[in-house]
């Protein structure tokens, strides 16, 4: 196996910051809600993909070896989908300590309470059955995620619908933190706050073509931690299988259907002729001979069809070998990645009158 692509040079366009946890590996809600997203950005910005390993202690603190595997397994998916090192810049969160460090700065601008009513932390709490007894860094993480953001001063952040309250707190901070000790003054809009002498850009989300892809069991967003996904990885028969235990409730194929039930969700989001969509979608409505069985295989097909050249790419890392060079990767990103932390870091501290002294990382 060769060794890692050289890592994108330093640049001057406007960048995009977004990331995964590594609690499993990527499935198809990812694709749709923001992979999909950072492919068509790898070439207008300066892109960066972080692993959010410390953030997967959260709520596994117990699995270390696990993390470490899907931290690799989810580069894979990464590069598999045509993520590229080249152009873009992988960065391991756990070796950019400037996240920490802000991460501290940053839990001093956003209130308690706020943090525990982020109704994206009420809903993880609820889906995953955390109870009452998660640890304090569970909701930590929230605060942290603004870290991981700002950290790279991004202007765009590509994520899926359930990370909207994410971002809106870490403009919160972002505006928090320039007025407070940039003097941007309270009424200057958030798209003017860096040219009004603000460390932070004001960054937006930017939520994909399907912002909350459900689960195969209907009820739930497709989730790693909730066994109701597929796998960017999965082989075809694995596909063909779990869209096969999608239920609708419909007992015949001249039973008129819903087309707004969970098959056909999938079906507008997989298949991408408009006119078949349409066809679909009328024959069914009508009760028209045309059973689940038969849309859920033309189903499985498409979507076997999109992840085919992902498998074949996947393939090649998972030759002896492929595990190092992964880290490899990790590691030429992350040394980028650290020269943008380390400078905003720098100008975070300045801007608080903490400009004490100046390190440079190894
Ligand atoms: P976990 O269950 O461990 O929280 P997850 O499946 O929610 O894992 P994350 O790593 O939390 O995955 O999310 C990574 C990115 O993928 C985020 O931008 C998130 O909004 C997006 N995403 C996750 N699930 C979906 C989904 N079902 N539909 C659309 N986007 C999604
Ligand atoms: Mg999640």
């Amino acid at each position: 196996m060769s060794t890692a692509p050289a890592p994108a040079p330093a640049s001057t366009k406007r960048r995009v910051l977004t990331g995964d946890t590594p609690t499993g590996r990527l499935h198809l809600g990812h694709f749709v809600g923001s992979l999909e997203n950072r492919l068509r950005l790898q070439d207008q910005y300066d892109c960066y993909f972080l692993l959010a390993n410390m953030h997967a202690f959260t709520t596994r603190a117990d699995k270390p070896a696990e993390i470490r595997q899907d931290t690799i397994e989810i580069v894979k998916d990464w590069l598999a989908a045509g993520i590229d090192p080249a152009r873009s810049t992988i960065v391991l969160q756990t070796e950019v300590p400037a996240i920490a460090e802000l991460t501290w700065f940053f839990a001093m601008l956003l209130p308690f309470n706020k943090v525990m009513r982020n109704p994206t932390l009420k809903t993880e709490i609820d889906a995953k059955g955390l109870g009452d007894t998660y640890s304090f860094g569970f909701p930590m993480y929230a605060v942290g995620q603004c870290a991981d953001i700002l950290a790279f001063r991004p202007d765009l952040v590509p994520v899926g619908e359930d990370q909207e309250a994410h971002i809106e707190m870490c403009r919160d901070v972002a505006l928090k933190f320039n007025q407070l000790y940039c003097g941007v003054g309270n009424r200057v809009p958030p798209e003017e706050h860096e040219q009004a002498g603000g460390v932070f850009p004001v960054p937006k989300a930017l939520i994909g073509r399907i912002g909350r892809l459900p689960g195969i069991d209907g009820k739930q967003k497709m989730s790693k931690s909730l066994g109701n996904a597929i796998m960017l990885s999965d082989a075809p028969k694995e596909v063909q299988k779990k869209i096969g235990k999608i239920t609708t409730g419909r007992q015949s194929p001249t039973e008129p259907g819903d087309t707004s039930n969970i098959l056909f969700t999938f079906v507008r989001a997989f298949i991408h002729d408009q006119a078949r969509i349409a066809e679909l979608e009328r024959r069914y409505a009508a009760g028209d001979n045309l059973g689940d069985g038969h849309i859920k295989q033309e189903l499985a097909e498409r979507i076997n069809e999109l992840l085919e050249p992902m498998r074949q790419r996947r393939a090649e890392f998972e030759k002896p070998g492929g595990d190092d060079h992964v880290i490899d990767i990790i590691r030429a990103g992350t040394k980028r990645a650290n020269q943008v932390a380390e400078e905003t870091l720098h100008l975070a501290k300045k801007a608080m009158k903490l400009d004490f002294g100046r390190r440079t990382l190894g």
